[in-house]
């Protein structure tokens, strides 16, 4: 470590992070008594911490972003070569990345033509929450301005993004909120809220039910995830995106499809809501779209979106306002592009189902030692055991207890996440969504 700003050992590093890092998602608390976190060095499915200690990553860094796995020379060096040639030009100019990119990607998502760059998923879903407000301004009086977000999602990080979480502790105490984001039931048939045989239909008619209390005139757009992440890994019933695909045709309304964790493999189609033939009008991803190499996102749309802003020209304020400075960085395209490039050449999307039906087979296999596994479900390599105190009431496993067996893991070399907090409506559910390249040895240790 010699080369860090003349921190010439590593526990000179964890003690800089100590006293000037504020991290991500932590109660720093606990680091005056034990080490704050210092991961080092990746490699393939491995990382190793600030002690030296080895983990198989689980998670793919923490957040399912890195899919195509640790330590890949071919995109540092794509990465590289693109920076010596022209690190960045503001996103109103075109690059050889941005333009390359946005083309292979549009060739894995028939309908969808046109690519908007942004830095995080947050921005990719604000920029959805913009386009759909300019679009009311322009084409509908200023009416269907509402943005419908479902109980248990995630969008983002923002105070708009926030605004269409459905998972309160996540925006609690960073209110107020601005105007017009509305909630729908989630869809999670293991915490049932009808008592119905059809509870994929029974869950998108509740949807309807929304748009028909708020007036559809009102309602813009509807955002959801393919496969809900971080809420509690759900997986939508059958029925559930058949019906909602027709509620957004009759009542035109334009359907977001957020999938900045289920995006580029990680379900083991390229997108998630490819498994389910819908017609999205927007898609928005992130982490896994370059791996976490490089900070990128992107806002992908139909043609006809993109016309409404163009109908006229004369129009000082008919184009999309909008600029995100490190949306012109081209680093993330350069990378992305080397990302799917690997996920195609290295046959990972099919390797993403056959792991992934494995893994859920072993946790099935756990269910019968483990009482305390109340549920598992997922799709390809994003899955997820949610955790009970009781089997048969379903009682939520007390969340300290969810913590430890969190820790356990880890102190076995193993990194796996956990949804957030058993607040009412909430429950517990271990993540696991290791890299697209995890073979079975991986999955048997990940799982033992
Ligand atoms: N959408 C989903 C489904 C997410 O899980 C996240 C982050 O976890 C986001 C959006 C926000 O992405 P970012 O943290 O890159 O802003």
């Amino acid at each position: 470590v010699e080369d860090y700003a003349g921190l010439n050992d590593i526990g000179a590093v964890v003690e800089a992070d100590r006293a000037h890092v504020w991290h991500h998602l932590s109660q720093h608390k606990q680091y005056e008594t034990v080490d704050p976190r210092v991961i080092v060095e990746g490699k393939g499915m491995r990382v190793w911490d600030a002690r030296g200690k080895e983990h198989i990553d689980a998670v793919s860094g923490g957040v399912w972003t890195v899919n195509v796995g640790y330590g890949r020379e071919r995109i540092a060096n794509a990465v590289r070569d693109q920076l010596l040639k022209l690190n960045y030009f503001a996103g109103s100019a075109g690059s050889i990345p941005g333009a390359m990119f946005s083309k292979a990607l549009t060739e894995k998502m028939p309908g969808l033509t046109r690519v908007y760059y942004n830095n995080s998923g947050s921005e990719a879903n604000e920029k959805v929450y913009k386009m759909v407000r300019q679009i009311a301004h322009r084409h509908h009086g200023g009416r269907k301005w509402k943005i419908l977000y479902r109980d248990r999602d995630y969008h983002g990080t923002t105070i708009a993004a926030l605004a269409t979480s459905g998972q309160d502790q996540r925006a609690m105490q960073y209110g107020p909120f601005p105007d017009g984001f509305v909630r729908v039931p989630h869809c999670l048939e293991y915490r049932k809220q009808w008592d119905v045989e059809n509870y994929g239909q029974r869950a998108a008619d509740a949807i309807e039910e929304v748009i028909l209390r708020e007036g559809p005139d009102t309602v813009g757009c509807l955002i959801l995830e393919p496969v809900t992440a971080g809420g509690g890994v759900i997986v939508p019933p059958q029925g559930y995106w058949e019906r909602v695909q027709d509620i957004c045709k009759k009542y035109n309304i334009l359907l977001a499809i957020d999938e900045v964790v289920c995006g580029v493999g990680r379900t083991g189609t390229w997108f998630g809501y490819q498994h389910y033939g819908i017609k999205p009008d927007f898609v928005t991803m992130a982490k896994g779209v370059a791996s976490g190499y490089a900070a990128i996102s992107c806002t992908v749309t139909t043609e006809a979106v993109f016309e409404m802003f163009k109908d006229d020209a004369s129009d000082p304020l008919s184009y999309f306002r909008d600029i995100s400075t490190f949306g012109g960085c081209t680093a993330g395209p350069a990378a992305a592009l080397e990302n799917m490039k690997i996920i195609e050449e290295e046959g990972l999307l099919q390797n993403t189902l056959a792991m992934g039906d494995y893994c859920l087979d072993r946790l099935r296999a756990l269910m019968d030692k483990h009482k305390v596994i109340g549920d598992v479900r997922g799709k390809g390599l994003f899955l997820g055991a949610e955790l009970v105190a009781d089997r048969t009431t379903k009682e939520p496993m007390d969340e300290k207890r969810v913590q430890a067996v969190v820790a356990d893991c880890m102190a076995q070399g193993v990194i796996i996440g956990a949804t957030n907090r058993s607040l009412p409506g909430m429950n517990n559910t271990l993540c696991l969504s290791p890299a697209l390249i995890a073979t079975k040895d991986d999955i048997d240790e990940i799982t033992t």
